[in-house]
């Protein structure tokens, strides 16, 4: 699963070489050079990642940052500040602000890969390539084979998708919007019993195996997958 990494910043050089080196990572680049741009990005589609500009025309990346937390549908996305300022005081007031790293310009293309790699590995486990296994699951997102009891199961790429993100996010309830934030990463133009119809797919194909229960449905608020 390829991350798509927003990157808000309004210096064009600096830009290019943050598409530059996300890209060449195998990451999908979104350029925003601006706050009010780059809200215009995410209320389309929810970003894996924003490697965001402390000082942006308009809106700072401080005031961004914080309304991206008190919202309940943004307050998860990994963020990681870039700053000119190496200020101890800044640093503080930016992790404050809800960001998940901080880094300050100029940067070395390798450290900020680095932080990169690691807030996502931290924030959103499903984007990671390591095999996963819950409750009699095991999930490979390198060879894309899943097995229940070590039985192979056949998935679609949606379900496919689904299933990761439910083993790696276990015992948590999640709304229809936000499986469709996370999974199809385009919450505007997919409606909201289209996740019904995956999930149901998803239940069949467990159902030879029995684990068709763990995909539970949580009335009034969405599906957890639960290996209880
Ligand atoms: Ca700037």
């Amino acid at each position: 699963m390829t991350a798509n990494i927003l990157l808000v910043e309004d210096e064009p050089a600096i830009q290019e070489l943050l598409v530059f080196n996300v890209t060449q990572c195998g990451y999908r680049a979104i350029q925003a050079l601006d706050a009010a741009s780059a809200m215009s990005h995410i209320s389309h589609a929810l970003p894996d990642l924003i490697l965001l500009d402390w000082m942006l025309p308009g809106s700072s990346g401080i005031e961004l940052a914080r309304r991206l937390r008190a919202d309940q549908r943004t307050r998860n996305v990994p963020i990681i500040m870039l700053t000119a300022r190496n200020d101890e005081r800044d640093k503080v007031l930016g992790l404050e602000s809800g960001a998940d790293d901080y880094i300050t310009k100029p940067f070395s293309p390798r450290e900020l890969m680095a932080r990169i790699r690691a807030v996502l590995r931290r924030r959103t486990p499903q984007m990671s390539d390591e095999t996963v296994s819950a409750g009699g699951l095991e999930l490979s997102p390198t060879t894309h084979r899943v097995s229940a009891n070590g039985a192979m199961i056949d998935l679609g790429p949606t379900e496919f998708r689904l299933l990761h993100f439910f083993m790696t996010h276990v015992e948590r309830v999640y709304s229809r919007t936000q499986l469709l934030d996370q999974i199809w990463g385009d919450h505007v133009f997919v409606e909201e019993r289209t996740v019904d119809v995956h999930i149901r797919r998803l239940r069949q194909a467990l159902e030879p195996s029995g684990l068709e229960g763990m995909v539970q449905t949580v009335r009034g608020s969405g599906y957890r997958f639960s290996c209880n």
